[in-house]
């Protein structure tokens, strides 16, 4: 199966073990490890053995390997709450530019993460628009 690393990015740098970091897991396509600066502890990052800045990019098979890890190290952190977050693109709050899962424990109201969701009221029809404008793309 395909890996695809860089030779400048910190992450890929991490997956070949140029850059130390605290290793949870790991198969052939994936890589998880312990967030440098955890929002809760437990806080951890996988990544595809696939460098590219936008989950759009990462082939099925690396996506398809990282859900099911996702889940079992939820399981392993034994967290009631918590947050499965892959931020795109540097307004989205992006900052590595290697696609990444956080698995982030949310143990009480200020530990994990925190979340604006600025809900707008869009008309049904409006919503209905935007679902038929998507469903013609896909
Ligand atoms: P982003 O905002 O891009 O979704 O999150 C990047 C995450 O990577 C941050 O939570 C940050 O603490 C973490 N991070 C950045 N550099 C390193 C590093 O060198 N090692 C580790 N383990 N985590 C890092
Ligand atoms: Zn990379």
């Amino acid at each position: 199966m395909a890996q695809k690393l860089t030779d400048d990015c910190i992450f890929c740098k991490i997956i070949r073990g140029e850059i130390p970091s605290c290793k949870v897991a790991e198969t052939e396509l994936s890589y998880a490890f312990m967030d440098i600066q955890p929002l809760s502890e437990g806080h951890t990052l996988i990544i595809p053995k696939y460098h590219s800045k936008f989950v759009h990019e990462v082939p099925e098979e690396h996506l398809a390997d990282i859900l099911p890890l996702a889940k079992k190290i939820a399981l392993a952190i034994g967290a009631e709450n918590y947050n499965i977050l892959q931020n795109n693109g540097s307004l989205a709050h992006q900052v590595v530019p290697h696609v990444h899962f956080h698995v982030i424990p949310k143990p009480n109201a200020t530990e994990g993460l925190g979340v604006g969701w600025p809900a707008k009221t869009p008309s049904i029809d409006e919503v209905k628009k935007s679902a038929d404008a998507i469903t013609q793309k896909l």
